[in-house]
């Protein structure tokens, strides 16, 4: 639009320059221009030497050598104008008369210009709209076609296998995708169908897309990489075409890989929407799906997508033909965490005695992508305090921060708050300390960190993947706490343990409605969830349980609750001397570290496995 009207100016200006040059030009014979009346008394009085006729301008020049211009009415002659006017025959005995062409100049600025010129006006005027509406036609017409990318093969970015650490497994797999397309013909001769789909799963962070991008770099073929959202625009049936043109470019240039980066965006179970626009998703998924089939034995396509919510991909994606693969990635380990440490610490400087294994150790849960902004955050703080290389007590800061989120100094509690927040978080650590199934109290702080007030940290000694029940009651006592050493010391209870209640319920939930744990209800899950597409989160759950049977589960929630705040309750009632210390040591230094906890508290006593 503005382009238009930008062009419209310009054509305003070009066509004021040209009509003002027209203007000066005709406008530029100075000669003397007079009536027809006054050439008539002129000739009458034998005053004219000659006349010269130049179109519809006479040119006379007079005896006394001054010359002057007379305009005529155009194709008159002049010898009909004269007798017109009673000039006779002999009175112009004398005069010399002449004819002439109009000169080429004058004929084309007087005659040809003026019709020539609105035409290539209106041509110019005609072909710059055109070629407007062209762009804006050839921008629609890509509006249809995938927006899939090629990784560049040579390119500096280019990943490998070695850049993904651990994920033995995953890479096992995807090592044999990489064989299918380099050595198609090994496989086929033995009469095995090579793989269509290859589906990665995972949460997130654990390298989905890092290892797609390695398998591209491995096999060496092209890599079409598209994120599922990318199909799904504001209009409708845009999505299938962009399907249809990714598989169609995919055929053309095989053997290659599709890459569908969170196909989840597109691939959720149909008929699950609320609103109308879902049946635009589902058009594309049909799509894929078709396409999907419609490859050949012989098609050296595969199609490689990833997610980290398998639980709402369409059952249809995953049957025989299509993702029939999958690979699902795990959180870390401990010894997968150091590699991926090392991964990542290759182009950093480390000082000699810093202990990968000592991070990873205190690492438990986080995803590769974690620990790599674990040490680029690490990295950064080096720099901020001017060294030059990054050394343990860096690296151990970091955890905190990309666990909790940056300390927050600047907010200034009073006397009066900094106590309640002390008790509250010692209150959380000496239970923790005594009970016998939680993990060791690694750090606590009184200092505000991302949204919370002050932070009581529990580490794994190890990584754990089945908890008991034991474990989660003992976790929802530590949860309540807080809390509950608030109302012990000052009998009043304040703001900050919101969101520590609503985990303990929760947890408290969990352990009845879907892990079985409840002694009264038994063993089985109570409630289908179901994902409401357009809202995003679980908010939908369908009961499969009677009224009754609610009013048994918050019965037991509530009696789960009590006996855990009941246990604290006993803790903080028994150890307050210990909670006591706990809390004059906070109100001094303000963070407390585990060896510094365990000064006042002594060792803890682990219960055996
Ligand atoms: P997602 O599974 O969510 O797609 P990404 O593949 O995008 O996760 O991983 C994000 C980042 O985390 C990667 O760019 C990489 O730096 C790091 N990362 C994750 N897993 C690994 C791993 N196994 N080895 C090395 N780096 C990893
Ligand atoms: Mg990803
Ligand atoms: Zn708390």
């Amino acid at each position: 639009m503005k382009n238009l009207f930008r062009n419209i100016f310009i054509f305003f200006v070009v066509f004021l320059l040209v009509s003002l040059l027209f203007s000066s030009l005709s406008g530029s014979k100075k000669s003397n221009a007079v009536g027809i009346e006054k050439l008539i008394s002129q000739i009458n009085s034998q005053e004219v030497q000659s006349i010269v006729v130049e179109g519809n301008e006479l040119k006379i020049t007079l005896k006394d050598n001054s010359t002057e211009v007379v305009k005529k009415e155009a194709g008159q002659p002049l010898s009909e104008l004269l007798n017109n006017f009673g000039v006779t025959g002999e009175k112009l005995n004398n005069i010399k008369i002449e004819v002439k062409d109009e000169s080429g100049v004058n004929f084309w600025v007087n005659t040809v210009l003026p019709f020539v010129i609105p035409f290539l006006i209106i041509a110019f005027f005609i072909y710059f709209m055109l070629r407007q509406v062209q762009g804006a036609n050839s921008k629609a017409m890509m509006f249809g076609q995938s927006q899939a990318r090629e990784f560049s093969k040579e390119g500096k970015e280019k990943v490998s296998f070695k850049d993904v650490a651990g994920a033995k497994e995953a890479k096992e797999e995807l090592k044999e995708v990489v064989d299918f397309l380099k050595f198609p013909k090994k496989f086929t001769d033995l009469g095995a169908r090579i793989p269509r789909g290859v589906l990665l799963l995972g949460s997130p962070g654990t390298g989905k897309t890092l290892l797609a991008r390695a398998v591209a770099g491995e096999a060496n073929v092209p890599f079409l990489n598209i994120s599922g959202s990318e199909f799904v625009e504001m209009f409708v049936g845009v999505g299938a075409s962009r399907v249809r043109d990714l598989f169609k470019r995919a055929k053309k240039s095989a053997p290659c890989i599709i890459f569908i980066d969170e196909i989840d965006a597109v691939g959720r179970r149909r008929g699950a929407g609320l609103g109308g626009s879902h049946d635009e998703r589902e058009q594309t998924l049909n799509q894929i799906l078709v396409e999907m089939d419609g490859f050949d034995q012989t098609t050296n396509v595969i199609v490689m997508a990833a997610t980290n919510r398998p639980d709402v991909l369409d059952p249809a994606l995953l049957r025989p033909g299509r993702f029939d693969r999958q690979v699902v990635l795990d959180e870390p380990d401990i010894a997968d965490r150091e590699a991926i440490l090392k991964v990542h610490a290759r182009k950093k400087p480390l000082a000699k005695d810093v202990s990968l294994r000592l991070v990873a150790e205190r690492t438990a849960g986080f995803s590769g992508a974690d620990l790599a902004n674990l040490l680029n955050e690490a990295a950064i703080l080096t720099a901020r305090r001017n060294k030059k290389i990054i050394d343990m007590p860096e690296l151990l800061e970091s955890i905190e921060k990309v666990m909790l989120g940056p300390e927050r100094k600047s907010r200034v509690l009073s006397e009066k708050e900094k106590k309640i927040t002390a008790y509250h978080e010692g209150g959380h650590a000496v239970v923790a300390h005594f009970l016998p199934n939680t993990d060791p109290v690694h750090k606590i702080s009184i200092i505000a960190r991302g949204r919370a007030g002050g932070y009581t940290l529990k580490l794994p000694s190890e990584d754990k993947h089945l908890r008991n029940k034991t474990e989660f009651t003992e976790e929802i006592a530590v949860l309540l706490a807080g809390q509950l050493a608030e109302k012990e010391i000052f009998g009043e209870v304040t703001t900050g343990a919101t969101s520590d209640l609503r985990r303990a319920t929760q947890l408290a939930r969990r352990l009845i409605t879907d892990f079985g744990m409840s002694k009264s209800l038994g063993l089985r899950t109570f409630g289908e969830k179901e994902e409401m597409v357009f809202l995003g989160k679980e908010i939908h759950e369908q009961r499969d349980y009677s009224e009754k049977t609610a009013e048994q589960i918050d019965a037991e929630i509530s009696s789960l609750i009590d006996q855990a705040a009941h246990q604290a309750q006993g803790i903080i009632h028994n150890h307050r001397e210990v909670l006591e210390k706990v809390v004059g040591a906070l109100m001094i230094k303000e963070t407390l570290e585990k060896d510094e906890f365990e000064a006042i508290v002594g060792q803890k006593e682990i219960a055996k496995g």
